[in-house]
């Protein structure tokens, strides 16, 4: 399995931990930054496990928005790491710090997620994109201008229109642990086609539920997929090739 978004830089202990996830049937993961920082830390560890990691090089949105002198080091960054980045992410639009953000910083947001739209479109990278609730719809129509692009909206939570207009679009949508427990995310991956769906932890994020004193690592995927079964109605072999199909034909 793939777990198709993960914050490695976050993790102490990286190897072991992914010799214990490769002994038990986790073989890539999808590794997102947040920052500069988290940006090249995840690409020390795809120079270190370049097998195992899909390096992803972004800039999180539910913070202050980036100064000029950080998107010229994404820049560069991007283009003398070129042959290490995988994607674009996690990009996107913020929602839970809305209220802490001015109306200029919320308004940067938009320009920003449109340059980054820009970037992924000039170096043929996909997007992982964290844009939820009222701003995936907004997302998505910033995504429309540029057909090429390819994207993942990450953990997404919108209205069933704007989930059916992101799947209409060819874009993919990825489940957490959270719909072993939730009635949202289940409802919503019904309506979401199994050749468009990923299963991703967003670790070391914590769930509650029957997750409540775990630490969340790409090991949850399995009850993701044992979900999958019951929701989708297909065996757990299918589930597992198709979200794996899914992953690497969007990130490699
Ligand atoms: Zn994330």
């Amino acid at each position: 399995m793939i777990d198709s978004h993960i914050h490695l830089y976050q993790y102490d202990q990286v190897e072991k931990r992914m010799n214990q996830w490769l002994s038990e049937g986790i073989h890539k993961v999808v590794a997102v930054s947040n920052d500069l920082k988290s940006a090249y830390e995840t690409l020390e560890l795809k120079q270190r496990f370049p097998n195992f990691i899909l390096a992803g090089v972004g800039y999180h949105p539910e913070q202050k928005p980036m100064q000029v002198r950080e998107m010229n080091e994404f820049i560069n960054l991007i283009y003398s790491e070129k042959k290490a980045i995988s994607l674009i992410g996690e990009v996107g639009l913020p929602y839970y710090e809305l209220n802490r953000l001015t109306e200029r910083e919320q308004d940067l947001h938009l320009e920003q997620f449109a340059w980054w739209v820009e970037i992924a479109r000039r170096e043929n990278l996909p997007l992982a994109i964290h844009a939820v609730h009222s701003q995936a719809e907004r997302a998505l129509a910033i995504l429309k201008k540029v057909p090429t692009v390819s994207a993942h909206f990450h953990w997404l939570k919108a209205p069933v229109p704007v989930v059916q207009e992101i799947v209409a679009a060819g874009h993919f949508i990825s489940f957490t642990p959270e719909i072993c427990y939730r009635e949202r995310d289940q409802k919503l991956a019904e309506i979401v086609p199994l050749t468009q769906l990923l299963i991703e932890t967003d670790g070391p994020w914590p769930y509650n539920g029957p997750f409540e004193q775990l630490e969340t690592t790409p090991l949850l995927l399995k009850h993701i997929a044992k979900k999958l079964i019951e929701l989708k109605n297909e065996p757990h072999c299918q589930i597992v090739h198709q979200t794996v199909t899914n992953t690497i034909h969007l990130y490699r």
